[in-house]
């Protein structure tokens, strides 16, 4: 009879010892950062140095490296797109890239025809998406004086060729809603500084300007305009501060996803406020939600310190998505602890939701 009792223990403690093993394996730890296959979805690479792709490499992170027109005219949306199809050409592995278009021209009868060509050409050339930028909406304005909003009738076109063409939109449109409030309420340190830094983006400082509503309400205007354009909203589709908002939306637009680029800090925040409530919303929507930073390599900073701030970036916010660590940040001011989400959540959110929804790397599905 002892002996029974003794078997049946030893059976017990296996079987436990198995359960804990099962649900250990059910997340990733911070040492698996390394192994794991990433995918960051917005990077700036404006360069031909190597610098970026070797960090990326050493971190097992692959690339969209993006092109944006940021109102400097059509010349320098194409110096952007030079260094794109480079890195591309020298790593075909690690970059994808996405086009733009600049508007400069807007007024000229054959911008739309222009734009289309110009489009086409870079879909043969490899790019994957098209990005449009808070420009649309915030700073160009027709010969007549009047801001261009993304619902503009004159877009329908470039929207209908690109949904034909069955490419994705990455768009940037509006600000984080910080953007129209005083810097001294601002929810996360990295807008403060961004918008000292741009007081011609701070719309506080531009009451004259669309408010944060109109310009959410223009691009909602244009999903509803184009239900099967595949739209990736840059920047948490400029929902960031409320998971409430933008779980509406997604509900809304089948079509749509959003990156976490520069956002992560309005993540933390909210973690601050209600983590079961973010983790909620991060399983809930695990298929909308890709993973992006907004790094950039402009070739200027020297590049030990890029390397070591890609690393940072990229460790810190896989500590929150794969552990429940207590952790700290310099974008908030209060601790806050990890999602520590299940493994399959965070495979898609890292490499598998852009390998659907932007078409990154078909070859290596
Ligand atoms: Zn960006």
């Amino acid at each position: 009879m002892k002996h029974i009792m003794k078997n049946l223990i030893l059976i017990l403690l296996l079987l436990l010892t198995l359960i804990s093993c099962t649900m250990d394996s059910e997340y990733y730890t911070l040492g698996d950062f390394e192994k794991v296959d990433k995918i960051d979805t917005h990077i700036h690479v404006t360069t031909n140095r190597d610098a970026f792709v070797e960090q990326a490499k050493k971190d097992n992170f692959r690339l969209l490296n993006i092109v944006v027109d940021l109102s400097k005219g059509p010349e320098y949306v194409e110096e952007q797109y030079a260094y794109c199809l480079d890195q591309k050409t020298r790593h075909p592995e690690d970059f994808e890239f996405a086009t733009s278009f600049s508007i400069k021209h807007w007024d000229d009868p054959d911008w739309v025809k222009n734009t289309l060509a110009r489009l086409d050409k870079s879909f043969e050339e490899g790019a994957i998406a098209v990005k449009v930028w808070k420009n649309i909406g915030m700073v160009f304005k027709d010969k007549g004086g009047e801001l261009v909003m993304i619902d503009d009738p004159k877009l329908d076109s470039i929207f209908n060729f690109i949904t034909k063409k069955n490419f994705p939109v990455v768009g940037h449109l509006g600000e984080p809603k910080n953007c129209w409030l005083p810097l001294d309420k601002m929810t996360v340190n990295n807008d403060i500084e961004y918008f000292k830094d741009h007081p011609q983006y701070h719309m506080y400082k531009h009451p004259e300007l669309p408010s944060y509503e109109e310009q959410i309400a223009a691009r909602d205007r244009m999903l509803e305009k184009n239900p099967n354009l595949i739209f990736v909203g840059a920047h948490m589709g400029s929902l960031e501060w409320s998971v409430d908002e933008l779980a509406e939306r997604l509900d809304k637009f089948p079509n749509m996803s959003v990156d976490l680029a520069a956002r992560i800090g309005q993540v933390f925040y909210q973690t601050i406020e209600n983590r079961e409530k973010i983790r909620a919303f991060f399983i809930k929507y695990q298929d909308r939600i890709l993973y992006a930073t907004d790094l950039q390599d402009n070739g200027k900073n020297e590049a030990a310190m890029l390397a070591t701030r890609m690393h940072n970036t990229w460790l810190l916010d896989w500590q929150f998505f794969a552990t429940d660590d207590i952790m700290t940040s310099d974008r908030v001011d209060e601790e806050f602890r990890g999602l520590k989400l299940p493994k399959e959540v965070v495979d898609k959110i890292y490499a598998k939701n852009a390998q659907k929804w932007l078409k990154m790397f078909p070859e290596n599905k």
